[in-house]
């Protein structure tokens, strides 16, 4: 049945094309904020990653449900207007997890890429607490026929919403055979990669002392960049001032190569570090899309941190405008996932729509939508989104799901997470000790 849907003053713009999620509780990840080790050299997901020594293979990640990180997750992407998002290999619940979620995602009515993740290289704490890994190619050979045969039996469900893409995780964890079968299934199955790459310093320190080359240019060699891929982070290449590398051409590589980069700016700003920057890729003929990576799952956050950190970063104004954010989230997104039918408001297009309430005091007067939207709002003010034509969210609820349990459950699961922290961690330490409290908490006042 047709509907009318009065927007008057309301921004009604495509829905957000999300192209880089860790869909979970976000448990693991919030210990680590103002925390962690500092041999990591600012990284965070190393702090609670790896595995708990190589032979007793307990991982953070066991700990979570995928039925309630994974809903959490859908709930927060979709009400701050992500209408497509790629999950990076599905790691929530450990093995097993994925073909939970997609169900998950097919009930809410989101878009996804999906597939489980895979690597040839494992990371884990030894007793001696050092991080460490163990190299399993043949497993990982054997993982992505896993996540081939995933994609044969779910590309294309729930009305095609639900789409395969093959996720070698790690850069840092790819031998070139897996790169290399793994463009090769691509190709056969018509489907896209996505990879973190030049995430970390270490990562960069490997790859060059290993390879001998750049992690951007360790792909190239492989034959894995393509305009079918899509890069995590690409934050540490020849062009970052912390990697001091020199005659690098990391940056004309990306563009000669066509492939996407996934910009993050939270989660690299919480650990002290930025993209140098937003504006000179863009600049040298790089596609820049946008992600929201781990917590919070909320895209116009990740759009305005952008466009104030470029500006800090190259130290202008002019850069990182607001239309150049906004066209990441939604045109940069779609052509990373080859999709000319997504991030755009035409005849052709699919209907994925959001209507934004530009009304609010926060907004004050508005001249442009866009500079309203990516100065001052935040993701609660998407009132509705439409994903395929269908209202998946209306008055800034997710229709069919019970929001206020689910954060009771998402509470509880946090706290069995955190509770689990010190038989994890090689240092038992509890999680207060790696995280002590901002403030002592008291019983009573005096
Ligand atoms: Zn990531």
């Amino acid at each position: 049945m047709d509907e009318t849907i009065n927007a008057g003053g309301k921004l009604v713009c495509p829905g957000f094309v999300n192209t880089h999620v860790h869909a979970s509780s976000q448990a693991s990840e919030k210990i680590i904020a103002d925390a962690g080790r500092p041999e990591l050299m600012n990284c965070g997901f190393l702090n609670y990653l790896p595995v708990k020594g190589r032979d007793n293979q307990f991982s953070m990640l066991d700990l979570e449900s995928p039925q309630v990180g994974g809903l959490f997750s859908l709930v927060n992407l979709l009400k701050s207007g992500s209408t497509t998002m790629v999950e990076m290999g599905g790691e929530l619940g450990g093995r097993g997890g994925i073909e939970q979620f997609v169900h998950l995602c097919g009930e809410v009515g989101i878009r996804a890429y999906l597939s489980p993740g895979y690597g040839a290289g494992h990371w884990y704490y030894d007793s001696d607490t050092r991080l460490k890994s163990y190299w399993d190619e043949e497993g990982s050979l054997s993982d992505l026929r896993r996540a081939r045969d995933f994609i044969k039996e779910y590309d294309g469900a729930y009305q095609g919403r639900i789409k395969g893409m093959l996720f070698p995780v790690e850069t840092a964890t790819s031998t070139p055979r897996l790169l290399e079968e793994t463009r090769k299934a691509a190709d056969d199955l018509g489907v896209g990669i996505s990879i973190h790459n030049s995430e970390t310093l270490l990562e960069f320190n490997q790859i060059v002392q290993t390879h001998g080359v750049t992690p951007v240019e360790y792909l190239w060699n492989c034959g894995l960049l393509g305009p079918d891929v899509i890069l995590g982070h690409c934050l540490f290449t020849s062009v970052h001032s912390a990697t001091t590398y020199s005659g690098g051409r990391d940056l004309e590589l990306l563009a000669e190569s066509g492939v996407t980069v996934a910009h993050s700016p939270l989660v690299f700003a919480r650990r002290g570090m930025a993209l140098e920057s937003f504006q000179r890729y863009l600049n040298a003929g790089i596609n820049m899309a946008m992600g929201t990576d781990t917590y919070p799952q909320d895209i116009i956050g990740e759009m305005r941190l952008a466009s104030l950190v470029c500006k800090i970063v190259e130290r202008d104004y002019f850069t990182g405008s607001s239309r150049d954010v906004f066209n990441a989230a939604t045109l940069g997104g779609a052509r990373g996932l080859g999709r000319e039918d997504l991030g755009r408001l035409a005849p052709g297009a699919k209907a994925d729509i959001l209507i934004i309430d530009l009304q609010r005091p926060h907004f004050g007067g508005v001249k442009d939508p866009i500079r309203a939207l990516v100065n001052c709002a935040v993701g609660d003010d998407v009132e509705r989104v439409i994903v395929d034509g269908k209202t998946v969210v209306k008055d800034g609820r997710v229709v069919g799901v019970d929001q206020d349990r689910l954060m009771r459950e998402v509470q509880a699961e946090s706290e069995k997470i955190w509770a689990g922290f010190q038989q994890w961690d090689q240092q038992e330490r509890s999680v207060d000790e790696l995280s002590p409290p901002s403030f002592e908490f008291v019983d009573d006042l005096p």
